[in-house]
């Protein structure tokens, strides 16, 4: 009986998703379908302003709880679960004591601002330059390194434990794989790894320089691995079966992935509480002259795949925003039906800019703002507004995108909760003058883990057949005339001129 149960066929991956506000398991099947998902929510902790933690372990806890609800819920047999794939909340900083188990300090969280004055030092400096060289990134405070050098000069002792081989620092894919793996397996993938600011994304190693100037010694890094590979089991402790851990992204590369744009010239954008769009450069690192990040995609089948990255701070939050503050829709979907009230925007530009702007500007002095109000402007009129802005801030990010690689997309891809509006795809396609492709699962920064877990079982066979697993479900086809567009353009960076360096 025993003998028959190790061999029965295995039908499902299990995702985890490790998001910044909640933990989510889902289960996929061999045709890519969602069996069944759990989410746990998690406590948010801001002991000061600007900063923000999260506890480690409950980060870890929420995970294992989500896979196991997830497994029982839908009846499922452990063992006739392929592997497990991680995504996760990128940048985010763990330390923890590698004989105990016990982080030194909590997670110090991608959007915490506390070293912010770290960077300003370094920038004075005259080290941006060579970071940027290096990593691929902007000195900022998001990427790990200045916070784990925080964490080693603020915790009592860290440094010379850290120096002693006694600490471990991982993002939050090395603290899961770590703890599922009761601390087997130490390591991290490319994608992730290209986050901390202390990765070189050439030469594909830590980079000694950069470690030497945050001063965290090598021992404490994860060993770097391919995105889809095996790095260990789950240990059988927790499942009832050790399942091999065969995929690991971050969460925006994994929704990359799960988009199906493997290709060189491939795009996606994200639209949830921000956009966040992905640019394939293909096996090229395209240094960025327009503000916008460089980063590892995924290693796959020793081949690394880099990315443009750009992102957008206000989307989806700006309607969160209407709908509980201004509270003119009840739900977020009603915002299409307001638009559709006006049959254009009526003049109203806005920007939405609440906590600054994104790339490609990095002013962190814009605010929020409103042009064109009349006597005659509507509910309608806001709302159309407000899903234009979400629209033509990507339209800015992609601008710069092109400019970078020369390169004109044939298409974007689209995912995220927003991404199910057909006003906004429509308008996205016509501002931007590219056919736009929903696919059929907006989920797809779990798919994107699962199929690199997959693909590394062969559960999956290759990338040929991941195409056919999340397909286009609707295009939509540009259809505006150019002098439109061009008017609106013009308008538009008009309003964004105007909304910035407001607060000083
Ligand atoms: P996140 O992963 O960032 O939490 P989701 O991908 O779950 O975001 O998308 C949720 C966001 O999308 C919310 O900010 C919500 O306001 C917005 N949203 C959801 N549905 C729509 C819709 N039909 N039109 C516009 N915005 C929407």
């Amino acid at each position: 009986f025993s003998v028959v149960l190790n061999y029965m066929k295995t039908s499902y991956i299990l995702a985890f998703d490790q998001g910044t506000s909640s933990s989510r398991a889902i289960l996929f099947n061999s045709s890519g379908q969602i069996i069944g998902s759990a989410q746990r929510e998690f406590k948010q902790h801001f002991p000061n302003s600007g900063w923000v933690e999260h506890n480690p372990s409950d980060i870890y806890n929420t995970s294992l709880s989500t896979a196991l609800d997830v497994i029982k819920r839908n009846k499922i047999n452990p063992k006739e679960i392929n592997s497990i794939g991680i995504t996760n909340q990128r940048e985010t900083t763990v330390v923890w004591n590698r004989h105990t188990g016990f982080p030194i300090y909590n997670a110090i969280v991608w959007q915490d601002r506390r070293t912010a004055d770290i960077c300003a030092q370094l920038k004075k400096q005259g080290h941006a330059e060579l970071i940027h060289q290096k990593t691929g990134l902007v000195l900022d405070a998001y990427f790990s390194a200045t916070k784990i050098q925080w964490l080693l000069e603020n915790v009592s002792g860290a440094l010379e434990q850290a120096q002693n081989g006694d600490l471990l620092f991982g993002t939050v894919d090395t603290w899961l794989v770590w703890n599922l793996t009761r601390g087997r397996s130490f390591v991290t993938d490319s994608s992730n790894a290209s986050r901390t600011m202390l990765y070189n994304i050439h030469t594909q190693q830590w980079d000694e320089d950069l470690c030497r100037l945050f001063n965290i010694p090598l021992c404490m890094l994860p060993e770097v691995v391919p995105s889809s590979g095996i790095v260990g089991e789950a240990s059988s402790g927790l499942f009832g079966e050790r399942i091999p851990i065969a995929g690991i992204a971050g969460d925006q590369q994994a929704a990359t992935f799960g988009n199906a744009c493997f290709k060189k010239g491939e795009m996606k954008n994200t639209y949830g509480t921000g956009c966040f769009m992905m640019f394939n450069t293909g096996e090229q690192a395209v240094q960025s002259q327009h503000k916008l990040l460089t980063t590892v995609g995924w290693s796959v089948n020793n081949k690394t795949n880099y990315m443009l990255e750009g992102s957008v701070f206000m989307a989806g939050a700006l309607i969160q925003w209407l709908r509980d503050d201004l509270k003119i829709i009840k739900q977020a979907p009603d915002i299409e039906a307001l638009a559709k009230t006006e049959k254009d925007n009526g003049g109203v530009y806005f920007v939405p800019a609440f906590t600054g702007l994104g790339a490609p500007y990095w002013d962190p002095h814009a605010r929020g703002s409103l042009f064109g109000l009349n006597r005659g402007t509507s509910q309608g009129h806001i709302a159309r507004a407000a899903l234009e802005a979400i629209a033509l801030q990507s339209y800015d990010v992609y601008h710069a995108m092109h400019a970078d690689t020369q390169t004109k997309a044939q298409t974007l891809r689209v995912d995220g909760g927003a991404a199910d509006n057909n006003l906004l795809l429509q308008w996205q396609a016509d501002i931007l003058d590219i056919a736009i492709e929903r696919p059929y699962t907006l989920e797809t920064t779990a798919l994107g883990a699962a199929f690199l877990a997959g693909l590394a079982t062969v559960f999956f066979d290759d990338v040929e057949q991941l195409m056919e697993l999340n397909p286009t479900k609707r295009v939509f086809e540009p259809d505006m005339a150019a002098t439109t567009r061009e008017g609106t353009l013009e308008r538009w960076h008009e309003a964004v001129k105007r909304s910035r360096s407001w607060v000083i």
